[in-house]
């Protein structure tokens, strides 16, 4: 049976989004920054305060067995929701930053010299930086991958690099900046061919769409909590196991041992080799009730009710004039990339929020981009799928309000 997508009451279960912001209605159009949170994520991490605060694994006491039984229980929800092989496959981090550094210092040890990285140029510098690290160690060699003129992954010079035999692909699923979607099957497929490890940063697409590891036979994919509805703290690694379980550990101590002497020590087995230290419990808790929330909605429904909206958001600010949008296309996910007519992004980003309305402006942590792209920034507005028609109406009567104002 289809299950029902009534809007208004989906919407209600978001306390933040129906306060005033200067006595204006608050339009929230910066989900890709971050989701709101809605009221069962909240009480989640209420409970788990309230009832069974306690430290995970090993203590005799009830509190700490119900605080582990909760927290491991969080890591099925997420092999299931994700589609991976092994529970162990999935690894607790404090999100998508933390995950791709784990990768990039735990394969340190098996790069050389002249090794070969692929990295999308429409990167967020999660995805830039911790190679960059890596190949400043080891001498390993970054080459940004090219992109067509709708700003996507150009497959034919993607094809060429891949002939160089690359150790290790990085990509993006979603971009950030601009919302454009990979191809990740057909592009991890061909780095599978000429034998590269793949990493997919997925911090972009997990709230939008349903994403399934094994069917992208990526090694790696990354995602943060935060951008999916769950609290901030948490994220997501999931590694193949075969390839997960050669990685270096970034972090060492408590937990993610098996023996410890003053002889030496014998580190623990997946996952919590990976996961020293007392973990970001309540934030965990809180992804769980985040993914429980997603996995009740009518996934199909929502995705519609998301893509009519991004396309209703996109012509309705083509419609406006004076307005460059940036890669925009049918097949976007989530964002519009876009500026006033030489105006500064930070002005317009300013005259916005002064009629309530929160979108970002800057860079978008995605510098190599914006250099292509011959841009200092833009504005971004993104949505969730707690967005409806009115907020787009809202934003596009403030936007018209700024040009009005500048132009
Ligand atoms: N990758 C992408 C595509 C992102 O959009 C973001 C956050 O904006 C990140 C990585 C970094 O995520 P976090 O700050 O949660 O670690």
């Amino acid at each position: 049976m289809t299950k029902a997508f009534e809007h208004d009451a989906i919407r209600a279960q978001f306390p933040t989004l129906s306060q005033q912001i200067d006595g204006q209605t608050l339009c929230y159009l910066d989900t890709a920054a971050t989701s709101q949170k809605p009221q069962s994520v909240i009480n989640a991490v209420n409970q788990y305060y309230q009832l069974n605060n306690a430290n995970v694994h090993r203590a005799a006491h009830q509190l700490s067995a119900r605080a582990t039984r909760d927290y491991e229980a969080v890591r099925s929800q997420v092999q299931g929701f994700i589609n991976s092989n092994r529970v162990d496959e999935i690894i607790f981090t404090h999100g998508t930053t933390e995950s791709i550094n784990m990768v990039a210092h735990g394969l340190t040890a098996q790069f050389d010299k002249d090794d070969i990285i692929l990295v999308d140029t429409a990167a967020h510098h999660a995805n830039i930086v911790p190679w960059q690290q890596l190949a400043k160690q080891t001498g390993a060699i970054i080459k940004p991958i090219p992109l067509n003129d709708d700003l996507t992954i150009d497959v034919d010079a993607y094809e060429q690099l891949l002939s160089l035999a690359p150790k290790l692909v990085a990509l993006t699923h979603v971009t950030n900046a601009l919302g454009t979607v990979n191809p990740i099957i057909e592009l991890t497929q061909k780095a599978k061919q000429a034998g590269a490890i793949t990493l997919v940063d997925g911090a972009q697409a997990i709230a939008h769409f349903a994403i399934d590891v094994q069917q992208i036979g990526c090694d790696f994919y990354v995602f943060s909590g935060h951008k999916m509805y769950g609290p901030t703290g948490v994220g997501i690694l999931y590694g193949r196991y075969q390839i997960l379980d050669t990685l270096t550990p970034m972090l060492t101590g408590g937990e993610m041992i098996k023996t410890v002497s003053f002889n030496g020590t014998e580190f623990g087995s997946l996952p919590n080799k990976l996961e020293a230290g007392t973990p970001a419990i309540s934030a965990v808790i809180g992804l769980g009730a985040a993914i429980s929330f997603m996995s009740d909605l009518p996934s199909d429904l929502v995705e519609q009710h998301e893509q009519t909206l991004l396309h209703y958001l996109q012509q309705q600010l083509d419609q406006l004039g004076d307005i460059s949008l940036y890669g925009a296309g049918p097949n976007n996910v989530g964002v519009v990339a876009f500026n006033l007519a030489g105006e500064h992004h930070q002005d317009v980003g300013i005259l916005l929020d002064q009629q309530g309305i929160a979108v970002r402006c800057g860079h978008h942590c995605a510098m190599p981009l914006m250099q292509h792209l011959n841009l200092k920034g833009c504005c971004r507005a993104s949505i969730g799928l707690y967005n409806n028609k009115q907020d787009i109406d809202l934003f596009i009567d403030a936007l018209r309000k700024v040009k009005e104002l500048l132009l």
